[in-house]
């Protein structure tokens, strides 16, 4: 067989190419359910890899999106409009580690928040409107988001400036308003009214 290939490459190369197409689907889910089986190791393989050659990556990365800066936005948009919750999470995390937070909790956002405590505002019990944020065509063709008063957002109670962990025990569903008002002040105890 080895003789064989050596003497005739051309042929042996085009007996395999045959034979794959011949076979193309079985060979294609036979791949596929053994990468259904190897998932977890190849998550764990291509995370292992990631951190090792991260600066490489984002360069790589960085370089591919200034030479198509329109494949990145589409793409970009794709995700955002198919994952809301993933993106509002990792944004409430970036921003956090922004503004000097030492230790950032996974899966802290508005809607975790709202899901252990309901749509209500904490600080004046409004009820938080999701539609209240919208996306506007500015001026330049841009769409950016326009966000109303009742828009519900994430506050720290103790603000991640005055040292305040980004964590689930530390978050409250704010609406945009008080949430602009309280600013990077310690929140107050919820008012509680006389009526
Ligand atoms: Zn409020």
């Amino acid at each position: 067989m080895r003789r064989y290939r050596a003497q005739n490459p051309e042929r042996a190369a085009r007996n395999v190419r045959e034979a794959y197409e011949a076979n193309r689907e079985s060979i294609l889910e036979r791949q596929k359910a053994r990468r259904v089986a190897l998932k977890p190791e190849l998550a764990e393989y291509a995370r292992t890899y990631y951190e090792a050659n991260r600066e490489r990556l984002l360069a790589q990365e960085r370089a591919r999106r200034e030479a198509d800066p329109e494949t990145f936005r589409n793409r970009r948009r794709r995700y955002r409009e198919a994952n809301p919750e993933k993106v509002n999470e990792a944004s409430a995390r970036y921003r956090a580690r922004r503004r000097g937070a030492g230790s950032v909790e996974v899966g802290v956002s508005w809607r975790t928040v709202a899901a252990r405590d309901g749509m209500c505002c904490s600080y004046c019990g409004v009820l938080c409107n999701e539609s209240d944020g919208r996306r506007v065509a500015a001026r330049d063709g841009a769409l950016r988001w326009v966000c109303g008063p009742t828009y519900p957002t994430l506050d720290h109670v103790i603000p991640v400036s005055l040292g305040g962990r980004h964590c689930m025990e530390n978050a409250v569903l704010a609406c945009l308003s008080c949430n602009k008002r309280k600013g990077a002040r310690v929140a107050p105890p919820r008012e509680v009214s006389a009526a």
